[in-house]
């Protein structure tokens, strides 16, 4: 991979696809920090990705809070030195028809997933511009290329992910800092174990490689944008969805 370990932050790290992608990047020899709004279960997973031989550090943040987006890159940088790596991955869904969805519904979901990508951005690039090399990992979803109904709130927002993703690859490429995104489809995770049991099956009979993808698919995908083989790659987005989205 790299010949010294890279520092890589994972947002929403704690469980469910962050904690795979920080085990995949800890498996891979990268320092990761834990980002989490659960504090223990991000010392806990810290821990255990510890075991696999990089240092980790676990960082309790609220993503949609600029104090703490801030805090969790000085951490880093109190801690490693330098902050090579971001995956914006914390997100949560507030789903509801359009004509139903409350207020509260739609700015929890933007500030967390959009608006707390964009705050974890602007100050990781900060620190990345000095060292001029960075990478910045979105995780988006095809539901912001599709549209899913009952999905207003959670559809726009990563949609908007994708529009950051290309805004900032634009801003950071001339510092060699690439910007991706990575857009699941249908992943089994606690998120999506909740969904009733007919919207699984309509989403499992539009995939062609007729499974859920695994938290695992999708860390494989931001592991590659981390590695120096995309080092000419940014700007783009990575479809993981079994064909879901064609
Ligand atoms: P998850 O299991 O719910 O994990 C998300 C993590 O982010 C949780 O630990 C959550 O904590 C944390 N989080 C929530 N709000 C936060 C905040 N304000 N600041 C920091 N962390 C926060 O979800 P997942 O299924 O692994 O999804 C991970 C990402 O993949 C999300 O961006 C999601 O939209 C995207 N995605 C998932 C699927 C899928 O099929 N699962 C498909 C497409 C895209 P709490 O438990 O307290 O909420």
């Amino acid at each position: 991979m790299y010949e010294t370990p890279k520092v890589a932050i994972i947002t929403g790290a704690a469980r469910g696809i962050g904690k795979s992608i920080s085990r995949n990047l800890a498996s891979k020899g990268f320092h990761v920090v834990v980002s989490d709004i659960l504090e223990d279960l991000a010392q806990e997973t810290a821990k255990e990705l510890e075991k696999l031989g990089p240092r980790t550090l676990a960082v309790k943040t609220d993503v949609s809070k600029p104090e703490e987006a801030a805090e969790l890159i000085k951490k880093t940088m109190d801690a490693f030195g330098s902050v090579d790596i971001l995956v914006n991955n914390a997100g949560i869904t507030r789903d509801n028809l359009s004509i139903r969805m409350s207020e509260s519904e739609w700015d929890m979901v933007l500030n967390i997933n959009l608006k707390g990508a964009f705050l974890c951005s602007q100050a990781a690039s900060k620190e990345m511009m000095k060292k001029r090399w960075g990478r910045i990992v979105n995780i988006s979803s095809v539901a912001g290329i599709l549209g899913s109904a009952g999905q207003a709130n959670y559809a726009s927002s990563k949609a908007g992910l994708i529009a950051l993703t290309k805004v900032m690859a634009r801003e950071l490429g001339s510092r060699n800092i690439t910007v991706n995104a990575v857009a699941p489809g249908f992943i089994q995770t606690e998120m999506t174990d909740q969904l009733p049991d007919n919207v699984k099956e309509t989403y499992l009979a539009q995939i062609p490689l007729k499974r859920p993808g695994t938290p695992e698919d999708i860390a494989e995908a931001v592991a590659f944008f981390a590695s120096p083989a995309a080092q000419y790659i940014t700007g783009t987005v990575l479809n993981v969805s079994g064909g879901l989205l064609i």
